[in-house]
């Protein structure tokens, strides 16, 4: 079969001919790819940026298949497996998680423990496909403690819709939305309008805030942004942007101080650091971008907001909740 290789060197991706996977442990699927996706994080690994991943590529002698984003048709099932069976369709979800572990318990699946071992994005980090083992951008893949790491397709939803579940809705609604506390009525501003931008002003509508307004660089972005919902849109390179917020936002006081919750969706120093510029008193800051890099944290005028800083790896504990909300649109 062919799948898309990291070699472990900057820069060093092979369309490949390389073996079938395998059923390894009773826990695992094998699923043909039905849809799969590229993600932000694959290019920082194919940038050569995660060090344990380069070793994981290197030491395979092939490479590591990337990808860990996809719909997939199970085609077999290990002998512990109960939640699916061959023929079902299923999201693969970007976290693998064994579910009954003290982290797992705890909703940290992002942390579980079953996958300490791995050498992932970080040693330990439960976002193995795609790093630590081969992954979705392949003909066929391996998926991992599948009882709680896939869940099935409902019929009459197009693959492509359902593919969004496998990381960037979970991840911008859990990281931005519910760790950023948008409630109804409040202010947010999404930094950033990517695929994760995007995605996090369709979660922030859920909440019914009064105000999103959405920051990037590319006016093509923000024009999606507003369809998607934005009811003010920035572009931080031609002006400033708490200037632009507190001139012309209102959130019901006639002068808006700053903004209850900044979602921070690209991963850079220089954004996170306007986040922190844009966040009013009681206001949160919820980081959702990769980074890696060091970023500033201007404490000194910070500290006297109460406000909060949130960040993390997705748990994707949200992935059933949003599959309904997809399930209502169709
Ligand atoms: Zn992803
Ligand atoms: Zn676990």
């Amino acid at each position: 079969m062919k799948g898309l290789c990291y070699m472990g060197t900057k820069g060093d991706i092979r369309l490949q001919e390389i073996p079938k996977p395998k059923i390894l442990e009773p826990t695992d699927i094998i699923g043909k790819t039905v849809v799969t996706t590229i993600c932000g994080s694959d290019l920082h690994v194919v940038d050569g940026a995660l060090p344990y991943i380069n070793e994981t590529a290197k030491k395979s002698g092939r490479g590591v298949v990337l990808g860990h984003e996809g719909v997939v048709r199970v085609e077999e099932i290990g002998s512990a497996v109960k939640t699916v069976k061959p023929g079902d369709v299923v999201i693969v979800s970007c976290i693998s998680s064994c579910g009954s572990c003290y982290n797992c318990k705890r909703g940290q699946t992002a942390h579980c423990l079953k996958c300490k071992d791995y050498a992932g994005w970080s040693k330990g980090c439960a976002c193995i496909l795609g790093a630590a083992m081969d992954g979705t951008q392949a003909e066929y893949v391996r998926v991992p403690l599948a009882d709680s790491s896939v869940y099935k397709c409902p019929k009459g939803i197009p693959v492509e819709s359902l593919l969004m579940l496998s990381d960037i809705l979970p991840t911008s609604y859990e990281l931005g939305v519910l760790d950023g506390n948008v409630t109804e009525g409040s202010t947010v501003a999404v930094v950033g309008c990517g695929p994760i931008g995007l995605s996090a002003i369709l979660g922030a509508k859920s909440k019914n805030p009064k105000n999103i307004i959405a920051v990037d660089l590319d006016d093509s972005r923000l024009e999606v942004a507003k369809k998607l919902g934005a009811n003010y849109t920035v572009n931080s390179g031609k002006q400033d942007v708490k200037e632009f917020i507190s001139k012309n936002v209102k959130n019901g006081v006639d002068d808006l101080p700053g903004v209850d919750t900044a979602i921070e969706c690209c991963g850079l120093p220089v954004t996170l650091e306007l986040c922190e510029r844009l966040i009013g008193v009681g206001g949160t800051i919820a980081n959702v971008g990769v980074h890696v890099k060091p970023a500033t944290l201007f404490i000194d005028d910070l500290w006297i907001k109460n406000f909060k800083l949130t960040g993390g790896l997705v748990n994707t504990t949200s992935t059933s909740e949003l599959l309904e909300k997809v399930k209502r649109v169709y």
